[in-house]
């Protein structure tokens, strides 16, 4: 992937504030209870090993990663600290994460049976730590009978040359909702499994960040701290009363590289969509679908010199128009995302206007829009 270093658009990423979102939350834990940064999918977008080093910073003592490969590029960029991966590694792979001190999650005995098959033909073994998942309702990966659970347990214990039960955990499927009916049901399921244990594992944990702001879930001790890292509300708009304000971390902006004058009837872009009713000024902004910003965002707007301005004909691969109030140079800032003069444009907002969560917007800007750090 070539990263457009030399291009006039980036994504700003403000270290502060991720700092600033974790320290509060640390701040918020129960005396005991740990956090882990959720920095899978390269840190939401916005930079897995720099957002990992500003978490740390701030007082996360270990990480959670989606896939294994996430989890070695933390160990080469030298991070220490545990790490667990949420999603299912081949078993195959145990020795490798086993060798690194990575963490895994399971979320089955027949998992265990294989990875153990799989360790015993290497010449050299490390016990691998992991942590099993509970499905309590997010219906995705996990045990969903006790029974079985027990088996796992049982198996772990049965071969300590091979495995270290480190964690139990669930993930809960609403947490960021009013209704709490769902939760409560998926809290209960879980505390059963707990409470089959004779001897707890070092780490018990069930909440992402909407359970960790707005709910006292479990006697857990390691929260599992994601969207709220990088300054957004998991809920999005549904709940907006915070335990404080985040701090968003994430901004994206770009220049005007063209600017001209277009009269009533002429057309701008594929499909001749938008057409002038009267004499207009149109600023070209180089960044197009192909970044991230999605076409479907024909219609809104982004911000000059504090000013909205209407994101007209469609967006383009690479570039899109906007119409200006009045000529602006070539090289004048625009806001797609962030603070301009007071005025804001959130990525909550771009995402609504998308139809889809923030979550989703800041992974699929791409690598291609260089990310710079303040
Ligand atoms: N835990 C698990 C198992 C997850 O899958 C995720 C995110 O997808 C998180 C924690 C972090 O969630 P959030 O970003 O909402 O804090």
């Amino acid at each position: 992937m070539v990263v457009g270093n030399l291009r006039n658009a980036q994504v700003v990423i403000d270290r502060q504030a991720i700092k600033y979102n974790v320290r509060e939350e640390v701040k918020r834990l129960k005396q005991g209870t740990e956090l882990f940064a959720v920095v899978k999918a390269d840190g939401y977008g916005h930079g897995m090993v720099p957002v990992a080093q500003a978490a740390q910073a701030a007082g996360a003592t270990g990480f959670c990663v989606a896939i294994l490969d996430e989890a070695l590029g933390l160990r080469e960029a030298h991070f220490t600290a545990p790490i667990l991966v949420l999603g299912i590694t081949r078993p195959e792979l145990a020795e490798i994460a086993a060798s690194q001190h990575i963490s895994l999650t399971v979320g089955s005995k027949d998992w265990l049976v294989a990875a153990k098959n799989a360790m015993t033909k290497q010449s050299h073994i490390e016990p691998l730590a992991v942590h099993l998942g509970i499905d309590s309702g997010m219906g995705r990966i996990g045990f969903t009978q006790v029974v079985d659970f027990l088996a796992a347990v049982a198996f772990i214990k049965q071969n300590p040359e091979y495995f270290i039960f480190e964690g139990i955990f669930t993930h809960f499927a609403t947490a960021d909702e009013q209704d709490t009916t769902y939760f409560q049901q998926q809290v209960k399921k879980f505390n059963a499994y707990v409470a089959q244990l004779d001897q707890r594992p070092r780490y018990v944990h069930v909440s992402n960040s909407a359970t960790s702001l707005w709910h006292d879930a479990c006697n857990g001790n390691m929260v599992r701290f994601g969207v709220a890292i990088y300054g957004l509300n998991p809920s999005g708009t549904a709940i907006s009363e915070l335990p404080y304000p985040l701090q968003p971390a994430l901004s994206l902006t770009s220049e005007i590289v063209f600017c001209k004058q277009i009269h009533a009837g002429d057309s701008v872009s594929y499909g001749a969509t938008y057409t002038a009713e009267a004499d207009e000024y149109i600023g070209t902004v180089p960044m197009g679908y192909a970044d991230g910003w999605l076409r479907r965002l024909q219609g809104f707007h982004v911000l000059v010199d504090g000013h909205p301005c209407e994101i007209v004909g469609r967006i383009c691969m690479d570039q899109f128009m906007i119409r200006l109030p009045k000529p602006y140079d070539v090289g004048t800032k625009v806001t797609l995302i962030g603070e301009d003069q007071g005025a804001e444009i959130t990525l909550q907002e771009v995402a609504a206007y998308s139809d889809t969560i923030h979550y989703e917007l800041a992974c699929i800007l791409t690598n291609r829009l260089p990310r710079k750090y303040i």
